[in-house]
């Protein structure tokens, strides 16, 4: 009798164990996207779509990895960006967008929820990984955002790999500026996806983290810089609040201040983080915007919210959950 209660217990005990981790507060969790837009299944081949599938995949698992072993949030944030950088699918580090003058100008920013410490560049052309420069900013400068050859100059000095500004060069990109310059049309008409990488993540030990990269828009010029790498537009981190990392018009998720906002209706208003992102992004859609976000709350909550066809996307949980997924309309 005994044995069959002691037994009963063990098995009451993994059981709500298990309950917890998936009922309550997972102990980590993470988002990310690869730029939002217009994507049209219409537009997409199997290939194309695995492809894409894949690599959001393989960037969730190198910042879930980061997470289990019980590393910080913003480790976690980096790996996810720095992979997806390396992936010239994607608008940010190899396979940016051209500018105008058929360069490259690389943004990016991280910011650490924990102390609110921030980082960002702008306008790099020769830093193969932008978000490392960026958390450079934040951990070995006394400023917040570097811009063009003084950050150029910052990442020289920080012994970060620097590489020919032909580097990021892809035939896609190449193609889109070109079709761009000819056909006189916009970077919305060239860009089946604005393609800009992000990630968020919450920590085992509650931290928040938020971190974004991007080439920008296609045939940018005047040395225009978007929302990634202005903290409270695109990227933000506020432990017990939220962090956040958005992708699409920048012009627009810099006049809404979206991320800072999305924050501050959450912690100020007790709002969701599904509820805030879906009134932020509202705000972007009623002057005209399009775009998304994807957004971690202290609870490790993710939540999802675009005004586009698609987003590239993908989150995980210490409870065992793992989605991938690409249009607006997948759950
Ligand atoms: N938000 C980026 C920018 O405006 C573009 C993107 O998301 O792809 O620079």
């Amino acid at each position: 009798m005994l044995v069959m209660i002691a037994g009963l217990m063990a098995l009451l005990t993994v059981g709500s164990a298990a309950m917890a981790e998936t009922g309550g507060t997972p102990q980590w969790s993470l988002a990310l996207h690869g730029g939002a837009g217009t994507l049209d299944r219409k537009d997409m081949t199997a290939e194309r779509d695995a492809a894409y599938r894949a690599a959001l995949q393989a960037a969730l698992d190198a910042g879930s990895a980061v997470l289990a072993k019980g590393g910080s949030a913003l480790d976690a944030v980096t790996a996810v960006v720095v992979r997806l950088e390396e992936d010239e699918k994607f608008n940010a580090g190899k396979g940016a967008v051209f500018t105008w003058e058929r360069g490259h100008e690389l943004d990016a920013a991280i910011m650490d929820g924990k102390n609110r410490a921030a980082g960002s560049v702008a306008g790099v052309t020769t830093v193969r990984n932008p978000v490392l420069l960026a958390r450079r900013v934040m951990e070995a400068s006394p400023h917040v955002m570097l811009a063009g050859r003084g950050a150029e100059q910052f990442a020289k000095e920080q012994g970060l790999e620097l590489v020919d500004p032909a580097w990021f060069d892809t035939a896609p990109r190449r193609e889109a500026l070109e079709r761009m310059t000819r056909d006189k049309l916009s970077a919305l008409d060239v860009d089946i996806k604005f393609g800009t990488v992000g990630a968020v993540a919450r920590d085992a030990a509650g931290n928040l983290a938020a971190a974004t990269s991007t080439g920008g828009m296609t045939g940018k010029r005047w040395s225009r810089i978007g929302d990634a790498p202005v903290i409270g537009a695109g990227t933000y981190a506020e432990n017990g609040a939220c962090a956040v990392s958005a992708t699409g018009w920048g012009e627009y998720f810099i006049r809404v201040g979206v991320a800072r906002t999305i924050c501050a209706r959450m912690s100020m208003l007790g709002e969701s983080a599904q509820a805030a992102a879906d009134a932020v992004i509202g705000e972007v859609a009623a002057l005209g915007g399009d775009g998304g976000v994807i957004v971690a709350d202290a609870k490790g909550e993710t939540a999802f919210s675009m005004n586009a066809t698609g987003m590239y996307r993908a989150r995980a949980t210490s409870a065992g959950l793992r989605e991938v997924a690409i249009y607006a309309d997948e759950k």
